[in-house]
């Protein structure tokens, strides 16, 4: 099944969409590098790696 990928803002606790999907199946074997994503909840830059994320349907 294809997620959406959610980063929670550590300001504000939303979630924000990135954007990204992944195969829920190969998500564990994922590897991501760090992103940046522009919040609009809080309007800062917010550095986010996998651990940060959120899979949605
Ligand atoms: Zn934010």
């Amino acid at each position: 099944m294809i997620k959406r990928i959610l980063v929670r803002c550590p300001s504000t606790a939303k979630l924000t969409p990135t954007g990204q999907t992944v195969e829920e199946d190969a998500w564990t074997e994922t590897k991501l590098k760090a992103h940046k994503m522009s919040c609009p909840h809080c309007e800062q830059v917010h550095d986010w790696t996998k651990k940060d994320v959120v899979l949605a349907r």
